[in-house]
């Protein structure tokens, strides 16, 4: 184990190779039980199939996926020399966007997948646009499946431009990102240097992982921890579970859940199966609150000290960027917003300034409309309660992405919040 903890989202296109690449970086790293992995080798020696140790790991991804319901499935872990990490996205989450929202804004930093056959596609300006907009600091860019394209330089050339268009267009800072041929599949400059591309003399992706700057220390924010599910487990009662985002939760404290405004002491927490005292930042927990029936909380709700709860909005002010709409955005519009653990129908009341998205100057007081590429200030009036903070106070709670027509056509960050 490493000293320092970097929370790793993997974004990129549907079918460019998150999962596999995910797989490859368990495998590469040991990160694998070796006991896991005796098993399958027997086994695959068994139906004459040596050698299959790294399929075994996809194979075991793959069924986590499709159980889908585990709350470890986001949370792959590896380590290198300088850092353990924690997958915090999970490719091929029935929620990716979702996911991607939550877990991007939780992220350190981003390995972006694109894959060198097919280069920049609409999830990948998507994923992208929002790592931007919820502030992911540095990007390493894995162009995979270079076997497919024969190592060809000229093609990881045209997509390292093609992705550098994109950066560009969505004002991602480009200095700090990396570019790495790699192939999932293979292991091309995963973990060794790849004798297929002798043209790169660059860093491997583990490498580069390796050489990430550390991530911010975390705030002394009050406990925040959204409810991801509740469950009801025979012996212990009702367990919520989720993850804790800031803050700190201790066996014994009195807490809040907002917006469904109940609450009580907590009595036991469970990470890992097993009992815990206490629990901090990036923890999954399932816990459990003397007097907190199933029905008394749900999805969505914030769990906080329950002298410090967690703000719930009549309105709020946020700074927004379009990203794609069809037509225009006025006053009135009411997609949904997917916030933390959230999901709420939420009027845009006003819109107060429009923003040039380059300076950050303001460019036009009370535009009638925006539409993509816009930035903008705007009032939110949420159609049921919503728990969601000020960025400037809990960014981990301050951010969120609108979604319509099954797409997601704009990100913001909260940037105050007028309570009831
Ligand atoms: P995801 O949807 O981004 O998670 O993509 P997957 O990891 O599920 O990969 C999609 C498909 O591409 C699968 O059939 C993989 O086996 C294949 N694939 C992934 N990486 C590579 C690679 O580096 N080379 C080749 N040839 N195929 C790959």
């Amino acid at each position: 184990m490493s000293e320092q903890h970097q929370n790793l989202a993997i974004i990129g296109h549907v079918d460019h190779g998150k999962s596999t690449l995910v797989g490859r970086l368990l495998y590469e790293t040991g990160s694998v039980p070796e006991h896991v992995i005796e098993q399958h080798r027997e086994e695959a020696e068994e139906k004459g199939k040596g050698g299959f140790e790294f399929a075994y790991v996809m194979d075991n991804l793959a069924e986590e996926r499709e159980r889908g319901v585990t709350i470890d499935i986001a949370h792959q872990e590896f380590s290198t020399d300088a850092y353990d990490f924690t997958i915090v996205d999970c490719p091929g989450h029935r929620d990716f966007v979702k996911n991607m929202i939550t877990g991007a804004s939780q992220a350190d930093n981003a390995v972006l997948v694109v894959a060198a056959d097919d280069g920049v596609a609409p999830q990948t300006q998507e994923h992208v646009f929002l790592a931007r907009t919820l502030g992911i600091d540095e990007l390493i860019i894995g162009v995979n499946k270079m076997d497919v394209v024969d190592y060809k330089e000229d093609t990881f050339d045209e997509v390292v431009e093609e992705v550098n268009q994109l950066l560009k267009q969505v004002q991602f800072q480009t200095d700090g990102a990396s570019f790495i041929p790699i192939s999932a599949f293979e292991g091309d400059n995963i973990a060794d240097e790849s004798g297929e591309t002798p043209w790169y003399d660059g860093r491997t992706l583990l490498e580069a992982l390796n050489d990430l700057p550390a991530p911010e220390p975390p705030t002394d924010a009050p406990l925040r921890l959204p409810i991801q599910d509740v469950y009801t487990i025979s012996g212990i009662g009702t367990v919520p579970v989720g993850r804790i985002e800031t803050g700190i939760m201790n066996i014994g404290d009195n807490v809040s859940f907002q917006p469904s405004d109940v609450g009580g002491e907590v009595k036991t927490i469970e990470m890992h199966h097993e009992e815990v005292p206490k629990a901090e930042p990036g923890d999954n927990v399932g816990f459990n609150v003397r007097g907190i029936g199933k029905d008394d909380i749900r999805r969505g709700d914030v769990c906080g000290p329950a002298d410090e709860p967690p703000s719930v909005a009549e309105t709020f002010q946020a700074q927004v960027v379009v990203m794609q709409h069809p037509s225009v955005i006025t006053a009135g519009y009411t997609p949904v917003f997917h916030a933390h653990t959230a999901q709420v129908a939420c009027t845009i009341e006003s819109i107060d300034k429009k923003m040039d998205p380059a300076s950050g100057e303001v460019a036009e007081e009370n535009p009638d409309f925006i539409q993509s590429g816009d930035a903008a200030v705007v009032t939110i009036r949420p159609q049921k309660p919503l728990s969601i903070e000020p960025s400037s106070e809990i960014p981990e709670l301050g951010s969120f992405a609108i979604r319509d027509m099954g797409q997601t056509i704009a990100a913001g960050k909260v940037l105050d919040v007028d309570g009831k």
